[in-house]
C-alpha cells in the first residue's frame, strides 16, 4: 500500500466497486507452494468492464494491487499482502480462432484467465500445432505470457503474435510481437496487466499433436516430484553454465531442508513443501542454495519464482 493511504480503503473499495471480493484470504490457498499469509482483499472481476472499473477505483484510492493467475510461480510472504490481489479466472477464458495470412496458419486469441492446459487441449482438438511444449505447465495464459514460460527448448514468445494489455488508466493497449520486450522467463509489461494474447499456430494432424502432448506430459512425470507442493523450477538457469538443477545437485544439496521446505530428491531445482513449510522456510532454503552454489561455482542463482 502506498504511504499515507487511508486505512479505511477496504470500506471505500466495497462501496465503490460492486464485484466479488474475498477479504483476508490466505494466499496459501491460491498458490501451488501452499504457503503465504492473507491478502487484505482478493478481487474477482466478472467482466472486462468490472476489471476496468476495479483498476480505476484502486488507482483513485492509491491502493497497491497485483494481478495473479493460478499462483504456480509465486511465493507470498507469511505476512501476506497488504493490498488487493486481482484474479482473472474462468470469466476471462474465452478462446477464438481466425484464419491467418498464409494457408494453414491460424490466429488463436485467448483471454488471460484461461488455464494454459485448457488452451493446449483446445488447440489439440482443433488440430493446431505450436503449443505442445506447454502441455503440463500449470497456470493461466496470462501468467505464462508474463513469465514467457517454456519447456523443452521452446517458450511462449515463439508462437505469440500479439498481447492485449490493460494499462493502469483502464485503456487497452494492443502490442504486436515485434513491439514486445521478451526475454528468458520474462515479458516486460511496464506495469500493465495482460488481458489477452494471440498465438500464430499451424494446422497439423490432430492425432500426432495429441501424441506429442502425451509424450511430453509423460516425460514430465518421470523428471519432476509428484505429490508435494512446489512451484516448478525455483531458480532460472544461469547463462552459459549447466542448468540450475545440475549446479544444486552437484553442490550436494538434494534433500537439504529448512523447516518444512526441501530441495527435491527427484529434481534439485524443485523446492518442495513437505507439508508444514512456511514462506520463511522457502526464503531460508532459497538463500542457503544461493550461498552454497555461489561458494562452489561462483554464480548467484536468480529465483524464477516471483516473490510477493
Ligand atoms: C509442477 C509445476 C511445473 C511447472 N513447469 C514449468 C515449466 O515447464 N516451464 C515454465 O516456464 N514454468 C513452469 N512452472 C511455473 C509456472 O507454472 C509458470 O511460470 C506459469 O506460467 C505461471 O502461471 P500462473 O498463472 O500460475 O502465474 P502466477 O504464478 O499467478 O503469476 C506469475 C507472475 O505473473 C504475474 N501475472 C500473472 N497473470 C498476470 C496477468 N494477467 N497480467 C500481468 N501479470 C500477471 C503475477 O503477478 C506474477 O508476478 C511450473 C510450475 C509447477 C507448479
Amino acid at each position: 500500500m502506498k504511504k499515507g493511504v487511508d486505512k479505511g480503503w477496504s470500506e471505500q473499495l466495497r462501496a465503490r466497486w460492486p464485484g466479488e471480493i474475498e477479504w483476508d484470504s490466505p494466499m496459501a490457498r491460491w498458490c501451488t507452494l501452499q504457503v503465504g499469509g492473507p491478502a487484505r482483499a482478493i478481487a474477482m472481476p466478472a467482466s472486462r468492464e468490472e476489471l476496468q472499473s476495479l483498476i480505476a477505483v484502486l488507482a483513485r484510492l492509491g491502493v497497491c494491487w497485483r494481478v495473479i493467475g493460478r499462483g504456480s510461480n509465486l511465493l507470498v510472504a507469511d505476512a501476506g499482502y497488504d493490498g488487493v490481489i486481482v484474479m482473472l479466472g474462468r470469466k476471462f477464458a474465452t478462446i477464438a480462432q481466425r484464419a491467418g495470412e498464409k494457408p494453414g496458419e491460424f490466429l488463436v486469441r485467448v483471454e488471460a484467465g484461461c488455464s494454459l492446459m485448457k488452451l493446449v487441449n483446445w488447440c489439440t482438438g482443433q488440430g493446431l500445432q505450436g503449443l505442445e511444449f506447454a502441455a503440463g505447465i500449470p497456470g493461466s495464459v496470462g501468467g505464462a505470457v508474463v513469465m514467457n514460460a517454456g519447456a523443452w527448448g521452446k517458450e511462449m514468445g515463439e508462437p505469440l503474435s500479439s498481447v492485449t494489455f490493460l494499462a493502469q488508466s483502464g485503456e487497452c493497449v494492443e502490442r504486436e510481437k515485434s513491439g514486445l520486450c521478451l526475454s528468458y522467463r520474462h515479458l516486460e509489461t511496464e506495469g500493465m496487466l495482460v488481458a489477452a494474447a494471440e498465438f500464430l499456430l499451424l494446422a497439423g494432424d490432430r492425432q500426432e499433436i495429441e501424441a506429442r502432448c502425451a509424450r511430453l506430459m509423460g516425460d514430465r512425470k518421470g523428471k519432476q516430484p509428484q505429490g508435494l507442493a512446489n512451484a516448478g523450477s525455483f531458480f532460472k538457469n544461469p547463462a552459459g553454465l549447466p542448468a540450475a538443477g545440475k549446479l544444486i545437485q552437484d553442490a550436494g544439496l538434494k534433500g537439504v531442508r529448512v523447516g518444512g521446505a526441501e530441495v527435491s530428491e527427484v529434481h534439485a531445482n524443485f523446492l518442495v513443501n513437505t507439508g508444514s513449510a512456511t514462506a520463511q522456510d522457502f526464503l531460508g532454503l532459497m538463500q542457503l542454495v544461493q550461498e552454497k552454489v555461489a561458494a562452489r561455482f561462483g554464480v548467484w542463482l536468480e529465483p524464477e519464482v516471483h516473490i510477493l
